[in-house]
C-alpha cells in the first residue's frame, strides 16, 4: 500500500491527484487489476470527475455549498458538521481498473481529492491488487 501526502490550501478544494495515484500503482507493481483509493478522514473525501474545464469542480464545489451550508444551525461542537456531510455525500473510497499498469480512467476523468475543512495535511491510501 501507498499513502500519499495531501496539502490543501483552501477550506475546501478540490485537488487533481490522478498523477500522484499513477505514480503509487507504478510502485505497487501491479500490471493488471484495481486500484483502490481510500481517504482515512471524515472531513475529506475523493471523487472522479471532469478535469478539462476547471468550471466543472467549481461548479460542483458551489452544489455542495448550496445543498450543504456553512452554518445552518448544527449541533456538532467542532463546528464543522458541514464538512462531514459534505465528506459522506461524495464517499472516502474509489476503485479504478488498472491495466498495463496503468488507471483505466475515461479522456476527461481525473481522480479529485475532496477537502471540506482545509487548510490540512490530509492522507490518501493507494491500494493496487493484480487480477
Ligand atoms: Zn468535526
Amino acid at each position: 500500500m501507498q499513502e500519499l501526502t495531501v496539502p490543501t490550501q483552501s477550506r475546501t478544494e478540490f485537488v487533481d491527484i490522478t498523477a500522484e495515484v499513477n505514480r503509487a500503482v507504478h510502485a505497487e507493481g501491479v500490471a493488471e487489476g484495481v486500484c483502490h483509493v481510500f481517504v482515512p478522514h471524515t472531513t475529506a473525501g475523493v471523487t472522479i470527475n471532469e478535469n478539462a474545464d476547471p468550471d466543472v469542480t467549481r461548479d460542483v464545489m458551489a452544489v455542495l455549498e448550496r445543498l450543504v451550508p456553512r452554518d445552518a444551525g448544527y449541533r456538532h461542537a467542532e463546528g464543522n458538521s458541514d464538512a462531514h456531510a459534505k465528506a459522506s455525500l461524495v464517499g472516502s473510497s474509489l476503485t479504478v481498473p488498472v491495466a498495463a499498469g496503468r488507471l483505466v480512467l475515461g479522456t476527461w476523468q481525473a481522480i479529485y481529492f475532496c477537502e471540506f475543512d482545509g487548510p490540512r495535511h490530509r492522507r490518501c491510501l493507494v491500494a493496487a491488487i493484480a487480477k
